[in-house]
């Protein structure tokens, strides 16, 4: 309809909105960079949908992006012929809150784990930024193909308006009355209105950006004699130069040589919304039989719901430096899922569609190739920076546990990459290879045991004998560790062993007088246990004298066919 409607934002909206108007005190400048990223990948949508659809370009094929500030009104606007929206994609985007990632950051903001810095940071806020530095924010927008567009605007207080409105040009058109410390003259880094501060904000955070973000300039001129000399008494002219701030080049297609660590960072923090740098970059071009660059990382701190189905993962692809698609997940397998990253091959096509994307030879090749560099770097930290290798296993470390057992060709590759907790100490970790060095010759297999922390583990009767005898076992923490290792049954050669099944394989530790001790007790005893077996008739399957205890009377143990008891635990649970 034609009418203004003034509407409630959603409950979680007007949470962050109040967040974003009083609770941000630094770096309100990336409000730019949100919205200049916005217009980007909005015009990435038409000029992507128009391959197929050319009518949507209405004759319009010059993507720019345009800044305008103004000192007379106290605006700053962020134009691009992008996209647009419809009236119903506005309501849809700009009005609630639909993205599960903006919905799980307005549940965190609800506990306050975080602060707001970092929350903007981690989940890209984006639109919602504006309110930082505006006391209102103006959006005009038309969609191709429509005839009218879509006015809405909002102070930031709990409601927006929305009507019909005249446009000419497609796109979006984003007025940003900035508050009044935002456009003070006397503030030099903080005064959007400021071309140079503008200018250099452009540089700082979208210089890669694929359209050129443009912005006018005024030159006060006076005009020159026959020998180019200034004619200082004639009046001034005012000559408007039109000058594109970024530079468009992407950064994979520059020299890995001549790149900065600090501009592979900001590269990875916008891109991927992270507020972090990454704890590995790989940069990779090659030529043969396949032809592609990637630029890949390896995040510090795995995203809030990176165990979550809906968890955003995958590659984002290009072809020949133009973006074809987010989130191909096709590329890496599911255990390198934590990766991000991207692929620029012109051996994809441009209208590849997900389907026909899956079955390409080139991307199968391309995944291999892929998989093998980030395997590698992992290899290379373990060796060679053990700390930061420990902090990546800290927070992906599960991804590969997982990948161990939910796909078992990839054992060989993932398996010297774990690293588990052992009796050694409480705060160490050990790889199965290092584990093994250490084992004594006549210890046959690996040990392992369960719990749900070190002391409980540690107070298991079972680990008694072992810590007797010097042996090392494996503590097993997380839920899925036990599964990674009955995945994969053996190391080396040595099988794993749980302390709470079967026979613990210790005769080659005992004394021939201790083994003789063991069975005159059990001749001794034999009432004794008969009358056990009944009582428990049914409940248990056997009663043995063990040497597997030192202080403690009696433990339950699992047969070695049967489930461990904490994996039936676990078993359980997941069937509730
Ligand atoms: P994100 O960019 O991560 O999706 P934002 O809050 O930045 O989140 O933007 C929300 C949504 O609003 C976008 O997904 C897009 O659908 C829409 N939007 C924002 N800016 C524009 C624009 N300039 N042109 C078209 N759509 C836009
Ligand atoms: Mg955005």
């Amino acid at each position: 309809s034609s009418t203004r409607q003034t509407r409630e934002f959603q409950a979680e909206t007007k949470q962050l909105l109040d967040l974003m108007v009083h609770s941000i005190y630094t770096n309100r400048e990336i409000f730019l960079r949100e919205l200049i990223s916005n217009a980007s990948d909005a015009i990435d949508k038409v000029r992507f949908e128009s391959l197929t659809n050319h009518d949507l370009l209405e004759g319009d094929s010059d993507f720019e992006i345009f800044l305008i500030p103004d000192e007379s009104s106290h605006t700053l606007t962020i134009s691009d012929n992008g996209m647009g929206m419809t009236r119903d994609e506005v309501v849809e985007n700009i009005g609630t809150i639909a993205k599960s990632g903006t919905k799980a950051f307005a549940a965190k903001l609800k506990d306050q784990s975080a602060s707001p810095q970092e929350l903007i940071g981690q989940f890209g806020v984006g639109f919602y930024s504006a309110f930082m530095v505006a006391s209102k924010v103006t959006l005009v927008t038309r969609a191709p193909g429509q005839a009218k567009g879509v006015k809405w605007e909002s102070v930031g207080d709990g409601t927006y308006t929305i009507e019909e409105c005249d446009k000419e040009k497609r796109g979006t058109t984003i007025i940003l009355t900035l508050n009044d410390e935002f456009h003070s003259p006397e503030q030099s880094e903080e005064n959007f209105l400021n071309r140079y501060t503008l200018q250099n904000l452009v540089k700082k955070y979208s210089d890669y950006i694929r359209y050129p973000v443009k912005m006018n300039f005024v030159k006060e001129e006076k005009p020159r004699d026959a020998e180019g000399k200034i004619i200082e008494d004639a009046p001034a002219t005012q000559t408007v130069e039109v000058r594109t701030l970024n530079s468009m080049t992407p950064l994979w297609t520059r020299n890995k040589n001549e790149i900065k660590p600090e501009e592979y960072h900001l590269f990875y923090k916008d891109l991927f919304h992270d507020w972090e740098d990454p704890l590995e970059v790989i940069h990779a071009k090659a030529e043969g039989t396949v032809e592609y660059t990637t630029l890949l990382f390896i995040p510090s701190r795995a995203p809030f719901d990176f165990y979550q189905p809906e968890s955003a993962a995958g590659l984002r692809l290009y072809s020949k430096h133009v973006f074809i698609m987010d989130n191909c997940k096709d590329l890496l397998p599911e255990y390198l899922r934590f990766v991000r990253g991207l692929v620029d091959s012109p051996d994809f096509s441009l209208n590849i569609s997900r389907e026909i994307l899956q079955h390409s030879r080139q991307l199968k090749l391309i995944g291999k190739n892929l998989e093998k560099s980030v395997l590698k770097t992992l290899e290379n930290l373990l060796q060679k920076d053990r700390p930061k290798y420990e902090k990546f296993w800290h927070e992906f470390g599960r991804a590969l546990k997982i990948g161990v057992y939910a796909d078992r060709s990839s054992q060989d590759k993932l398996k010297d990459l774990l690293l588990f907790p052992s009796s050694q100490g409480a705060d160490t970790l050990t790889t199965l290879t290092d584990y093994i060095k250490r084992m004594p010759e006549k210890q046959k297999v690996i040990y392992y045991a369960t719990g749900k922390d070190y002391s409980a583990v540690e107070r298991l009767p079972q680990m008694e004998l072992l810590r007797e005898k010097g042996i090392e076992v494996l503590y097993l923490f997380d839920r899925v560790d036990e599964f990674t290792i009955e995945a994969l049954q053996e190391y080396n050669e040595k099988k794993f062993q749980s302390v709470s099944r079967g026979d613990l394989q210790l005769d080659e530790f005992d004394s021939p007088e201790a083994k003789k001790d063991t069975e005159a007790i059990y001749k001794e005893n034999e009432s004794l246990i008969k009358a056990v077996k009944e009582q428990l008739n049914g409940k248990i399957s056997d009663v043995k004298i063990s040497s597997r205890l030192k202080s403690s009377a009696v433990c339950l143990v699992s047969d070695n066919q049967g489930i461990s008891l904490s994996m039936e635990q676990i078993l359980s649970e997941m069937h509730q």
